[in-house]
């Protein structure tokens, strides 16, 4: 099986990639390394199996051809990373909007079927218990940077569903929810690595607003498979799909669950979002997933708890020798 994995040097790809490797497939990875790094992907380097392109899916004559090479795509390159949103919003926008529109456009030329990575954001401001497909989708301003990339990822569910109706692509939607994990870097605004990293490195964690507002943290290694397992799912053809943690918790919460885990001597440091983040970031209260339909299609549990993903991270910031986001 020959697989295209863009974004395949970022943080969630890299990990799809050891996972496909695993199962055997020739896999190649399509990544502009803007947040991608390949220290992700050294390790698959030297495997025949496995080819590495350095490249834009704003570049429609390369994703084109690498389309045209391959059995099936997983399309995960993104700008993403609530920092680079609303610092750089016309090129994530860019990025987002065309650079998916080329991947669909040859997928469908190809007749190759795709699993196209989308986002809970596009749920907007409902912070409602449980989200679903069903659920109000509740726009934010486009005066307000950060809804950009849910704007651009709406955008994104519409051209691969209008493909779907008209053209009959092969295309599933996953709608990922906080999923963390080993290699996730803090640089662009992420939560867990930045708190575990600063625990482990004993600086106080920085808890951005009240620390009440919530989310329902994946770990990586539960996504991934059931990536694989959706795409390989006829009854998820022309579905947008949830996947998501199982436990809700705070942000104030999830510090000290680092602290104790880590058995660090940090204390935690409320940080005003003025001084967090460029003007144009707003942030949600809340955000829980409704994991029903992936549990019914391909029978997804998530299975490790906040303390195991705490414990992997920072086992891996540890044997990284130095800090990730420095
Ligand atoms: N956050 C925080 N400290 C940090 C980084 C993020 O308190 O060092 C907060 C952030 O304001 C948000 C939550 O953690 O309320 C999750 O942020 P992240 O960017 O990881 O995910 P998203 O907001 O996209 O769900």
């Amino acid at each position: 099986m020959k697989t295209l994995v863009t974004g395949g040097a970022g943080f969630i790809g890299s990990h799809l990639v050891d996972y496909l490797m695993r199962r055997g497939d020739e896999v190649t990875v399509l990544d502009d390394l803007s947040t991608g790094r390949v220290s992700n992907i050294a390790h698959q380097l030297f495997d025949s199996r496995f080819t590495f392109r350095e490249g834009s899916i704003l570049d429609a004559r390369l994703v084109d051809s690498l389309i045209a090479q391959t059995d099936r795509v997983f399309h995960l390159a993104a700008a993403v990373g609530v920092k680079i949103i609303v610092e750089h919003p016309l090129s994530s926008l860019r990025t987002n909007i065309h650079g998916t529109e080329n991947v669909l456009t040859a997928c469908t030329g190809s007749g190759v079927p795709l699993l196209l990575a989308s986002t809970s954001e596009v749920y907007g401001k409902n912070e409602s218990d449980g989200l679903t497909e069903e659920s109000d989708r509740i726009l934010g301003s486009a005066l307000t940077s950060r809804w950009s990339y849910a704007a651009a990822k709406g955008i994104d569910e519409s051209f691969a569903h209008a493909y779907y109706t008209e053209f009959g692509l092969n295309v599933s939607i996953v709608r990922l929810f906080n999923t963390v994990g080993p290699r996730q870097t803090g640089r662009y605004g992420m939560v867990v690595p930045n708190l575990v990293g600063q625990a482990v490195s004993g600086e106080p964690l920085t808890v951005f607003g009240d620390g009440q507002q919530t989310r329902c943290f994946s770990a990586v290694g539960d996504i991934v498979p059931a990536l694989v397992a959706l795409l390989e799912s006829e009854s998820a053809i022309g579905q947008a799909v949830n996947l998501g943690g199982a436990h809700e918790i705070s942000i104030l919460d999830l510090a000290a669950r680092s602290i104790e885990v880590t058995g660090s001597a940090s204390g935690i440091e409320l940080v005003p979002y003025s001084e967090a983040y460029a003007a144009g970031y707003e942030d949600m209260r809340r955000r829980v997933p409704d994991n029903s339909k992936a549990a019914a299609l391909i029978g997804f549990v998530p299975r490790t708890g906040i303390d195991q993903i705490i414990r992997l991270v920072a086992e891996s910031l540890r044997t990284a020798g130095s800090l990730e986001g420095e």
